[in-house]
């Protein structure tokens, strides 16, 4: 082709998150499964200028792009979606992964407020985010252009099923004790139901995991019921 495609692009980041996520592990697996989740995007110099934001708080939803600056650089054309149970392979450009060429995010997440006091911050919901990832671009969400219900969706055709999450009465007692305790409650709440264990568990086991919550550690377990797997909450520390 006489098309001449430039070997590479320079790309810098906008602004980075801080999230309810100091860890990747435990993050749900798309955004808007965790509403509770709160993250703020610190845009940083010279795009923390409130004028690169005006009129965006007229929008509910945003789109981020991002890079998933925790995976690996290597690729590879295959890769085993959780949803399929962490065996079948699908295509990478066929997936979702974090392990992809230029390793570029993409997230919709709900927009809470614009802080523009002292540069500019924006507050949002339902981000699948590890703390300190850069953000690239935001744009605004258009439901009548972007929206498609009836779109067909491969191997994750709706969300997936959810699990019970019950918690110790030494957890529940924790978090009675801290002033946030509701708000941490319902965000370890959304996030357990995800079941974040590796993608081959699938029932219960007596290993005990832990996930890391804004500045607490959740220890959980899976435990056997009659109306299948739960996970109980141990411990919050
Ligand atoms: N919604 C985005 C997308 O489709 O591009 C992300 C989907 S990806 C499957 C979601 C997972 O990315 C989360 O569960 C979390 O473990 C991981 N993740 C989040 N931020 C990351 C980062 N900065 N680097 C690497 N992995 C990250």
């Amino acid at each position: 082709s006489e098309h001449l495609l430039p070997d590479a692009f320079t790309l810098s980041p906008i602004g980075i998150i801080e999230s309810d996520y100091p860890d990747k592990f435990g993050i749900p697996r798309q955004p808007g499964l965790a509403p509770a989740a709160r993250a703020r995007l610190v845009l940083t110099p010279p795009y923390d200028d409130p004028l690169a934001v005006r009129g965006l708080e007229a929008f509910s939803h945003l789109w981020l792009t991002f890079v998933f600056h925790q995976s690996p650089e290597r690729w590879t054309p295959l890769v085993r979606p959780p949803r399929l149970g962490g065996n079948a392979r699908v295509g990478v450009f066929a997936s979702r992964s974090t392990h992809r060429p230029n390793r570029l995010g993409l997230s919709l997440v709900e927009l809470i407020e614009i802080d523009t006091r002292r540069g500019v911050r924006l507050v949002l919901a339902g981000a699948d985010l590890v703390s300190g990832t850069p953000v690239l671009d935001i744009k605004p969400y258009l439901p009548w252009a972007e929206s498609r219900p009836e779109a067909r969706a491969g191997f994750a055709p709706e969300a997936p099923p959810q699990l019970a999450v019950v918690f110790s009465d030494e957890a529940a007692a924790a978090l009675a004790k801290r002033p946030e305790g509701a708000s941490l409650r319902e965000l370890i709440v959304q996030v357990l139901a995800q079941d974040p264990r590796p993608a081959y568990r699938k029932g219960a086991e007596s290993r005990t995991y832990g996930v890391r919550l804004r500045d607490v550690d959740v220890r959980f377990r899976a435990e056997a019921t009659e109306a299948g797997t739960r996970l109980a909450v141990v411990d919050i520390v």
